[in-house]
């Protein structure tokens, strides 16, 4: 398994998790958990990760990629149903899973 996607916030990483397997990527979470290694190593090596097998690695990639793009040039939104603040690179609310675009007219 190889780490493409790593974040402080677990749900941002378990939301980035989210996406990939939408794309049909098999995913794991490593560090969901903080370690006792924590103030050992450098923080960043503790965050939460996203690992995906070897072979979906490349494609993994480009969809993170794609996904961070998009979080430049889109603007944040709120949940309908909690009012939560979402990065724009996630569909659904991190807090509630709620689909924005789900919503009756
Ligand atoms: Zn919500």
């Amino acid at each position: 398994m190889t780490r493409v996607f790593s974040h402080a916030n677990i749900m941002i990483a378990y939301n980035m998790k989210n996406l990939l397997e939408r794309e049909g990527i098999t995913c794991e979470i490593r560090n969901d958990i903080a370690t006792s290694a924590a103030g050992e190593v450098p923080p960043i090596e503790v965050w939460p990760e996203v690992r995906v097998s070897d072979l979906d690695k490349s494609r993994a990639e480009a969809i993170v990629e794609r996904a961070l793009v998009g979080d430049l040039s889109a603007t944040s939104w709120h949940c309908v149903k909690c009012n939560e603040t979402n990065e724009p690179a996630f569909e659904l609310c991190w807090n509630c899973g709620t689909d924005p675009k789900n919503k009756h007219d």
